[in-house]
């Protein structure tokens, strides 16, 4: 069975004697994207609108980087819900794909910012589990140290192991009341006042840091995944300083076609400190996170107004969607008017 609490053994030789026996498997970190959304319909009316962009937007990102995609809406252990429905799904996924070194988790309130930005792999190649957080933030016991909405993880006994341990404090384990107060008493910010996954992830950080902690890597130095209240209002004047950088791109490229693929990437960020229009908050962010959003639940985040939510969200889809369109000749002129496309002109820099 695949239920949480009933591990795999030696999953790591299974899937060594797997790859062995399908050699066209080997050679490159393939990576499995894995989402999903409740079993039921939405109680929002707009909810599962937002669930189809929302996923069409991951579909685009896997598309344009040859990832594998698996959407999920079922709870394979109906004891976990919401955000701890993920964890039998991971294990499931792990043992379902021999062939993914990585599965990538992604919340489906999650919307990649930038389709052209590519996982730092090598960089995680000693560690097993990839998450956006501070270690110095996790050390003074903060709620907010780490984020588990988007969560990179290696296809290895390690990982069944650890999301045993993991969700063993949520629903699918036997103590969850206890859990939700030592987390609590742990981490005085914690919003939320039950068990929840993140609370889970940061005390097995501190509580059990020799046994797990050097094969977690905090991701801190780009956006591995942002909280969206501070990304959506400055998504206008990013699209003006990339298309600045396109329209300069495209004069060079006509001068020195062969250097124009450099430009992309590191060399756009160098470009532009150069000609003096670079600003940290300049940079598409790799992915926008809405926490709290809740756009299924037809319920009123006292947090946000519902407006704030949606407006942010046709923003940050348009925005990922204009990096997607262009490819095919339109853009969206207004991130907020989500029907609207027009033609690119015939010589917009490409
Ligand atoms: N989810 C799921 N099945 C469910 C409920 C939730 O797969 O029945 C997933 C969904 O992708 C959602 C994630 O769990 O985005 C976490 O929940 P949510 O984003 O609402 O939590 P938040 O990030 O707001 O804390
Ligand atoms: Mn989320």
């Amino acid at each position: 069975s695949y239920s949480v609490g009933d591990a795999t053994q030696k999953w790591d030789e299974k899937r060594r004697e797997w790859l062995r026996v399908h050699p066209s498997f080997g050679g490159v970190d393939r990576i499995l994207v894995v989402t999903g959304s409740q079993p039921s319909v939405c109680k929002n009316p707009v909810g599962d609108h937002l669930q189809l962009r929302l996923f069409k937007n991951k579909v685009d990102y896997c598309r344009i980087h040859g990832c594998d995609v698996f959407y999920n809406n079922v709870l394979l252990d109906p004891k976990g819900t919401g955000f701890w429905a993920k964890y039998p799904i991971l294990k499931a996924a792990m043992v379902a794909h021999p062939e993914a070194e990585w599965i990538w988790w992604v919340d489906s309130d999650a919307i990649f910012t930038d389709m052209e930005f590519k996982l730092p792999l090598e960089k995680y190649k000693d560690h097993n589990l990839v998450v956006h957080g501070w270690w110095h933030m996790v050390k003074k016991q903060s709620w907010t140290s780490v984020n588990a909405g988007v969560l990179l993880i290696r296809n290895c006994q390690w990982s069944l192991d650890f999301i045993d341990e993991w969700a063993s404090m949520g629903p699918q384990g036997p103590a969850q009341e206890k859990w939700g107060e030592t987390q609590k008493s742990l981490l005085k910010d914690k919003l939320y006042p039950g068990s929840d996954d993140q609370s889970a992830l940061i005390y097995l950080l501190l509580k059990q840091k020799q046994k797990w902690g050097d094969k977690v890597y905090l991701e801190g130095e780009y956006n591995f995944q942002s909280y969206w209240l501070g990304v959506v209002d400055g998504l206008d004047d990013i699209t003006k300083g990339y298309m600045e950088v396109d329209r300069q791109v495209s004069k060079l490229r006509r001068r020195h076609a062969e250097k124009v693929s450099e430009f992309y990437g590191a060399m756009r960020e160098q470009y532009m400190k150069e000609k003096g229009i670079w600003k940290e908050n300049v940079r598409r962010p790799f992915m926008t996170h809405f926490t709290g959003c809740e756009p299924c639940s037809g319920e009123y985040n006292p947090d946000y107004t519902w407006e704030a939510c949606w407006n942010g969200m046709q923003k940050a889809l348009n925005f990922a969607d204009n990096q997607v369109l262009r490819t095919y000749g339109f853009v969206h002129p207004d991130l907020l008017n989500s029907s609207l496309v027009s033609p690119l002109p015939f010589d917009f820099p490409a």
